[in-house]
């Protein structure tokens, strides 16, 4: 299943492929742009490009186009912010086995995700595993091209010294069949250290037409219909010209609806159904989306709270408070990576006992 085509950006395209074409185009490279413009899909954009062995150039047909559009091109490395990792020295399979966990999770998607949550960021062991990747020759062709989406999240992790070093040497000096992207809606937080070793390309607004053209694809309306029923005339305003900020809902909505399973679990206090909400939290590989079902759930509980002191319930707010002390204290199992399952079936139990 590829991915959702690049809508949009293009002046900018034929500007990046008219110095491909002259052999100018800088080995190291920052797309930075508002969030939800397309950068990281440009990105991919570009190493088809880079990639592609037709005769015209991305042709979208030949197998290297179709690799990078399936996300499995073995010489395309895309990292993003991930949550951490268990092992806080992971080995480089653990970073890369996530990877393609990840990237395989996008490609179901068809490229179509959420933005990272706050928690989640690239750390050292992605960076070491990037400088490492950088010294191997290409596997298919003749060059290879490292994606690093969101690249303000790289986190300055104490004792790393070597691999930031090592990732600003290959920055500046990458080996000769290898391109950089990265890809930044704050560029300010990025390390001035990075910033001075990457060539800046700004990466603007999509104009209506594109956005329209790409809420009215039947793969993203699909996605989008989940999501919340619209007019693709309501969908193009509030994208304003950053469609990707149309995605960022999906999260947040399941999101909450797993929240309220939770509580409509918990206050039931029906033994099948704690057992059923619980078992809906997923597996390990879910991680990333229960951290994000338990933020809305804290949501989801203040909300309570206040109702209920509105109305002044006092004993009602009072219980919805102590649940929020029972989720904060379910983040923290989270976060040293206990079964969402296991956690979630645990709290749901804390909440009958706080909640009725
Ligand atoms: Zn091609």
């Amino acid at each position: 299943m590829p991915i959702v085509d690049l809508y949009g950006h293009g002046q900018l395209r034929e500007r990046l492929a008219e110095s491909i074409s002259a052999g100018t185009l800088p080995a190291s490279l920052l797309l930075q742009g508002p969030r939800g413009v397309g950068k990281q899909r440009l990105a991919l954009w570009l190493a088809q490009r880079l990639l592609c062995t037709g005769t015209k150039p991305p042709c979208g047909s030949c197998t290297s186009c179709r690799y990078v559009a399936d996300l499995t091109h073995p010489d395309v490395h895309w990292v993003f912010p991930r949550p951490r990792l268990k092992d806080s020295d992971p080995d480089l399979e653990q970073v890369r086995d996530d990877y393609a966990e990840a990237t395989a999770e996008r490609a179901a998607a068809n490229g179509l995700y959420a933005p990272p949550s706050g928690s989640e960021g690239i750390y050292v062991a992605t960076v070491r595993s990037l400088v490492q990747r950088a010294a191997i020759a290409p596997a298919m062709g003749n060059r290879k091209v490292f994606i690093i989406g969101d690249a303000e999240r790289m986190v300055p992790q104490e004792g790393a010294d070597m691999a930031a070093n090592a990732f600003l040497k290959l920055l500046e000096e990458p080996p000769a069949d290898t391109t950089i992207i990265l890809t930044s809606s704050e560029p300010g937080a990025l390390l001035p250290t990075i910033r001075s070793r990457v060539a800046v390309v700004r990466v603007p607004l999509v104009q209506d037409k594109a956005v329209r053209a790409f809420v009215e694809n039947p793969t993203v309306k699909k996605v989008l219909d989940n999501n919340a029923k619209a007019t693709a005339a309501e969908r193009v305003r509030v994208a304003a010209g950053a469609p990707g900020r149309l995605l960022s809902g999906e999260t947040d909505a399941r999101a909450t609806i797993n929240a309220r399973r939770m509580v409509d679990a918990a206050t039931s206090a029906r033994p099948a159904m704690i057992h059923t909400a619980a078992l809906a939290q997923g597996s390990m590989g879910a991680r990333g989306t229960f951290a994000d079902t338990l933020d809305a759930l804290v949501e989801l509980l203040g909300e309570r709270a206040r109702d209920a002191l509105h109305s002044n319930d006092t004993a009602g707010a009072a219980s919805a408070a102590k649940a929020v002390d029972a989720v904060l204290q379910a983040q923290t199992y989270a976060s040293s990576n206990v079964s969402p399952q296991l956690i979630a079936s645990k709290l749901i139990r804390d909440l009958s006992a706080t909640l009725r």
